[in-house]
């Protein structure tokens, strides 16, 4: 996993985002634990520079409430923890919001807004999203309700963070497998859906790329200049909106991360 930023931020001309020449970091998936502290200490033991974790049940809709002195703690030892420098929290996998059920609708937006809440609270640098399936209806009928759902999200963070106490946790959509009527399986739906929801929240809507399911949906990766032409499909003139992408590497083997840590970037 490696938790490379782009803020947006690479100029005209400019053949890939600033994050691609930056060092890579690595990190790992890892349990929160109870109280959340746990997940650090783990990540730091393994030499994690990045860790991403699920703050509750992944597959139960019901939400873990940490108090107010568990976010803070955890906000505490990660400015105290020298190894960690990034975490990411991942959303709910139950959540859907492109579907056409209104209740199951409802019960993913006010998921999805717990999962922030926890997100932020910890001072998260991310929580990737699965945006869910149309179920076959199309993108074009679904968009909207996915817009609505995470401007409302989004905007429900900014009410309750107070100004100037901590940066809001951005929610990076993430790249789907190419089945069924999931939504997010090429650039050009990441995109478009940037482009409905991003402009009021340009610095807290961004990417998760998942590699596995770059791979599963046809995008190859497998030689430089592949890698290339994914890493420059994130560029701002394609995703207007884009504030963050955190590129996921997963199920990549020993000798795989063998060949990137020998591989200087750019080359
Ligand atoms: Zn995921």
């Amino acid at each position: 996993m490696n938790g490379g930023f782009a803020g947006g931020g690479a100029g005209e001309g400019v053949a890939t985002p600033n994050w691609y020449r930056a060092p890579m970091r690595i990190g790992a998936q890892v349990r929160a634990g109870k109280g959340l502290v746990p997940a650090l200490e783990r990540g730091a033991a393994m030499g994690a520079e990045v860790i991403q974790i699920f703050t509750q049940s992944p597959r139960m809709w019901k939400p873990t409430q940490y108090g107010p002195e568990v976010l803070g703690a955890f906000r505490s030892a990660r400015r105290q923890d020298p190894t960690v420098t990034a975490t990411f929290c991942h959303a709910t996998y139950l959540i859907n919001l492109a579907t056409p059920d209104p209740e199951l609708a409802a019960k993913s937006q006010a998921c999805l807004a717990a999962n922030l809440a926890t997100a932020s609270g910890m001072g998260a640098d991310g929580l990737v999203l699965h945006i869910g399936s149309h179920r076959g209806r199309g993108l074009d009928s679904v968009l909207p309700h996915i817009a609505a759902a995470l401007i409302e999200v989004l905007d429900g963070q900014e009410l309750a963070t107070p100004a100037g106490d901590r940066l809001p946790c951005p929610i990076l959509l993430e790249n789907a497998a190419g089945t069924g009527g999931t939504v997010g399986r090429s650039f050009d739906e990441l995109a478009t859906l940037l482009d409905a929801a991003g402009k009021a929240h340009a610095t807290t809507l961004g990417v998760c790329l998942d590699t596995q399911h770059l791979w599963a949906s046809g995008i190859g990766y497998s030689s430089v200049e592949e890698a290339d032409d994914v890493v420059c499909a994130t560029m701002p003139d394609e995703f207007d909106a884009v504030g963050q992408v955190f590129v996921d590497f997963h199920q990549v083997s020993d000798d795989e991360v063998r060949d990137l840590l020998a591989t200087p970037p750019g080359s």
